[in-house]
């Protein structure tokens, strides 16, 4: 039988370990409660510091709009910080580091293209005239030095859909050994609302990184359309990129191996600014192709075909109004036709029926188009 000593030195022991399993239960209890409080509480938002005054700073929000915002005690900030700031009261409650250029990284298409001049059918003088602006200065400027005139900054490349404005661009970054920087404006405006001109001068910090580079703007009339004062808050976010834009193509050097190509379907709607002496000041109007330049292209994209008696000049003529990204599709389109009759040769016949397939898609898009 145990003695009385013995069972009160087992009872003691108990307590202390039920005492000790109560206070890790109660340091749980604290931390759970801690963290329900944190994911109760709002999330905080990112802002940007723009100026410093004592223990308050002026601070930019994601939609434009600015405020004078208290800094947390012991905070240090600066102009230019990427921020906490509280939703309630907007108070700057620390600092995060936001590496710069990723996210402009992740939205631009950086490449070194692979698409050459001879991937072009046509444009022969549109070709001659962007060998000009764009390649010789970049490949040869001490010809422009020798003989004291700056070469264009870039140019505008402007033109119905499909018609190889893009093709023109990214064949010109290859024989310039240029990365090519793409990016469309209407995506800009729309993805980073507040936060366009911040991109757009990551955008020409990436480019100069790079170089040398081509920045290959398509749609540029999203960001540099005529500007209308309608005062919404949308308007002036887009206002804001496009002085970011006009800031950029001021700012650097002509002979700089950062270059610039614009490409638009709305030529007409563009702000007279862009195009100003010293910005975007040349244009190149890239047109529908003649029937002689839909023989050209036609014989680009058939170079790798297996053809059965095909009459290139006659399809060609056949295929009035068409662009080149329609020419492209007639090929695919009439490869099909050889595929899905189980033949290994494509036939005039087959390019016909495509021509005829094209053409089709066209009017159903037309007519779709007026509702
Ligand atoms: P958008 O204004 O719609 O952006 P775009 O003028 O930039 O059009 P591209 O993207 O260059 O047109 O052309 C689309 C495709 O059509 C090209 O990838 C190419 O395959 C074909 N294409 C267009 N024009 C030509 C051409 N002149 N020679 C060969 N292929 C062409």
């Amino acid at each position: 039988m145990a003695s009385k000593e013995q069972v009160s030195y087992s009872y003691t022991t108990e307590i202390d370990t039920v005492a000790e399993e109560n206070k890790l239960l109660k340091q749980t209890v604290s931390q759970l409660n801690s963290e329900l409080d944190s994911l109760k509480s709002p999330a905080l938002m990112v802002a940007e510091i723009q100026h410093v005054l004592g223990d308050k700073a002026v601070i930019r929000i994601p939609n434009g709009n600015r405020f004078m915002s208290y800094i947390a005690k012991e905070l240090e900030v600066t102009s230019g910080d990427n921020v906490l700031i509280e939703q309630k009261n907007l108070n700057v409650v620390s600092k995060v580091l936001i590496h710069k250029n990723a996210e402009v990284e992740k939205f631009v298409n950086v490449q070194k293209p692979e698409e050459s001049w001879k991937d072009i059918g046509g444009l022969s003088q549109q070709i001659e005239e962007v060998k000009e602006i764009i390649e010789l200065p970049l490949n040869k400027p001490e010809l422009f030095k020798k003989i004291g005139i700056k070469p264009p900054k870039g140019v505008l490349l402007f033109g119905p859909p499909g018609t190889g404005k893009t093709l023109l661009a990214k064949a010109v970054a290859h024989s310039t050994d240029a990365t090519f920087i793409e990016i469309v404006g209407s995506e800009l405006v729309q993805k980073f609302i507040g936060d366009g001109a911040r991109l757009v001068k990551e955008l020409f910090e990436l480019a100069r990184k790079k170089s040398p580079s081509i920045v290959f703007i398509d749609e540029i009339d999203a960001l540099a359309a005529k500007r209308m004062d309608t005062g919404t808050s949308g308007e002036r976010e887009v206002n804001r990129t496009f002085m970011q834009l006009l800031s950029e193509l001021d700012g650097f050097k002509h002979l700089g191996d950062v270059k610039i190509i614009g490409a638009t379907n709305r030529k007409d709607i563009l702000d007279e600014a862009i195009v100003r002496p010293g910005r975007l000041d040349r244009l190149l109007f890239i047109g529908l192709p003649d029937a002689e330049g839909r023989y050209e292209i036609l014989k680009v994209h058939t170079k790798g075909m297996s053809l059965k008696g095909i009459k290139l000049k006659n399809l060609a003529d056949k295929m009035e109004d068409f662009c080149g990204a329609e020419i492209k599709a007639v090929c695919t389109e009439a490869g099909y036709f050889a595929i899905r009759e189980d033949r290994d040769q494509v036939t005039q016949q087959d390019f016909l029926n495509a021509i005829q397939k094209i053409k089709m898609n066209e009017s159903e898009e037309d007519l779709s188009f007026f509702g």
